[in-house]
């Protein structure tokens, strides 16, 4: 059983639901499934996919037995043998990444193949084997997140910013690895040391099917091996481009492909946004006890990609080229994708404090969110978050029930404008959480990570310094605008004018070249939506974000077919 920060995210394990898992469908199901592929035979010993293929085919097994199989550090692990009305498949089935365990024929028989289009419309058209099979894959998943097997090996120390990076990446995109820190496993991390011939100066390393190693990489050298950051049906024309895969842009994905449009959505970190940085919603409706970010942006992912819309993370949009349709986005790697409608969901980030040091120790004890990863390093620590929004108050409650103790630090005299009452109460309530009003943390020391940090009462003037490692900077939004250039009217602030609240007579300076007014969300370029964090006036909420992200679709579908 998994020791890992996972325990955290994975509270019961997957394989406990054993006949959710792994399913024997009935034979009128079989008969359904078999409709839309082909048969073929199969010898016993034949490998049916391989870890790391791409684009693999969905397995009915009609007769014989076929097995899973999962590459160990201790050798090759078998994960279950599926007979008659068995199937092979996890969520990876939905994106181009890389298949992480092996499927081999052990008894000869038959089997029914369905390729990507065809598992699709299968699912699309049997909505009660759609939720049978996928509810299937979700654990599957899950199964090996929790028992931290597949494919993948993250070799560092727990507390260097690199590292941290790279679990935080792997974690956030639902990759199954197993995570050592040398110091925890010494004797394990000098075994695969030895193999790989790896220094101590090659770490973190990413060893992928105990084949290939990548010594020092960055998120997008880990997503380029594990098939992440490619598109898995190229298209020369999208009818969709999403800009940003949190709660706005992956509702207007799900929305838009769910109405027949091909839709491509582009993701700069990871998906969720920045709501797959928050240990608990508790005002998204439909759940009453509350949902962590990561569980929620996790289901509208797969949701999107069960409609068919193709995501590549990490890969950030840096340019788009506005002026003639479609519009053309140039991304990080230069590579350029056209779309007749693009959807600007990229969401706000927080400011930063400003202080010297503040770049190089981001990662190594000073953090933008506090999901179960940082949790997992502050344990029986003490802890700084800086602010006063609803977003300080959930993670202090959060980290509280690791940390030694949490200190909140605001500049104001109070919380009662910025947070929620039920949050208040709850910080009051908590024994290791302490408020410092009217206080600021002036100045962070460290070289790899930080060791000490120093904050002023503004009211007396007195100055505090203390050996903590871990800070939390939830601090104002800036809108992640920069790319759009002068494309699109923006505020003051930077966040994007949308629908009415666009000056008409700004519209008829910007050549505003269709013969209606601009829909709810549309920019001041026709067929250019923004939805959520990044639209000026929203109301920086996780429903409210999906709320619009959903609306738009409906106009997306006009836009795109505007012409016909
Ligand atoms: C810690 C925390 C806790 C919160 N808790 C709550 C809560 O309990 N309830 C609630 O209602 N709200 C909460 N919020 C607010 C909520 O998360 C946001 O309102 C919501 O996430 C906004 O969604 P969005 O999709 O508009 O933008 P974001 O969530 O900001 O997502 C934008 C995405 O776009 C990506 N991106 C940016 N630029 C580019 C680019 N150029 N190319 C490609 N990708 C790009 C970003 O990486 C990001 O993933 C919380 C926020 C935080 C930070």
């Amino acid at each position: 059983m998994s020791t890992s920060v996972f325990e955290t995210q994975i509270r019961h394990d997957p394989y406990e639901r054993h006949d959710d898992m792994q399913p024997v469908l009935d034979e009128d199901a079989v008969a359904r499934i078999t409709r839309y592929g082909e048969t073929r035979t199969v010898e016993a010993g034949e490998i049916l996919f391989e870890i790391g293929d791409s684009q693999t085919e969905f397995i009915l097994v009609l007769s014989g037995l076929v097995a899973i199989e999962v590459d160990g550090c201790d050798g090759t692990t078998t994960v279950v043998e599926h007979g008659r009305g068995g199937f092979t498949g996890e969520i990876d089935m939905f994106s181009n990444r890389k298949a992480v365990v092996r499927s081999v024929c052990r008894e000869a028989g038959e089997i029914a193949y369905l390729g990507r289009d065809a598992f699709r419309r299968m699912l699309a058209r049997n909505a009660d084997l759609s939720e049978t099979i996928i509810r299937a894959f979700i654990l599957r998943r899950t199964g090996l997140i929790y028992t931290e097997q597949g494919d993948t090996i993250l070799l560092g120390e727990d507390d260097l910013g690199e590292t941290l990076a790279l679990r935080s990446f792997l974690s956030r995109n639902g990759h199954p690895h197993k995570f050592v820190d040398p110091s925890d496993e010494p004797d394990f991390a000098r075994r695969v040391m030895e193999t790989f011939s790896l220094s101590k100066e090659d770490l973190p390393a990413v060893i992928w099917r105990m084949t290939e190693v990548l010594k020092r990489p960055s998120p997008h050298d880990v997503a380029d091996l594990l098939g992440l950051s490619q598109p898995s049906c190229p298209r020369d024309v999208y009818d969709v481009a999403v800009i940003g895969v949190g709660p706005a842009g992956l509702a207007a994905a799900v929305n838009a492909a769910a109405e027949g449009m091909t839709v491509i959505a582009i993701e700069g970190t990871a998906p969720g946004g920045q709501a797959g940085t928050s240990s608990k919603i508790e005002n998204y409706p439909a759940f009453p006890t509350g949902i962590s970010g990561q569980a929620l942006s996790s289901r509208m992912l797969l949701q999107a990609q069960k409609f068919g819309t193709d995501i590549i993370t990490p890969r950030t949009v840096k340019a788009i080229a506005c002026g003639a349709r479609p519009y053309t986005l140039t991304l990080d790697d230069d590579q350029e994708l056209h779309a007749h409608a693009i959807v600007i969901a990229s969401g706000a980030r927080w400011r930063k404090l400003g202080l010297d040091g503040e770049d190089r120790l981001e990662n190594a004890g000073l953090y933008y969110g506090a999901t179960p990863v940082e949790a997992a390093l502050c344990e029986r620590e003490e802890v700084v978050i800086v602010g006063g929004g609803n977003s300080s108050g959930q993670a202090a409650i959060f980290l509280s029930r690791k940390a030694h103790r949490v200190h909140i630090l605001v500049r104001t005299e109070n919380l009662a404008v910025s947070m929620s009452d039920y949050l208040i109460q709850r910080i009051e309530e908590a024994e290791n959480i302490e408020l410092h009003f009217c206080t600021e943390v002036i100045a962070v020391e460290g070289e790899r990570h930080l060791e000490a940090m120093t904050w002023r009462d503004n009211k007396t003037g007195e100055e505090v310094e203390k050996d903590i490692r871990h800070l939390f900077v939830m601090i104002g939004a800036v809108p992640n605008t920069e790319w759009l250039d002068d494309c699109v009217l923006r505020d003051p602030k930077g966040f994007v004018l949308t629908g009415s609240d666009l000056p008409a007579a700004a519209l008829v300076a910007r050549e505003w070249d269709v013969p209606r007014m601009p829909y709810t969300g549309e920019t001041s370029r026709p067929g250019l939506f923004a939805v959520g964090d990044v639209r000026s006036g929203s109301v920086k909420r996780v429903a409210s974000a999906v709320g619009e992200g959903a609306i738009s679709a409906q106009f997306l579908y006009k836009v795109v077919h505007e012409d016909d």
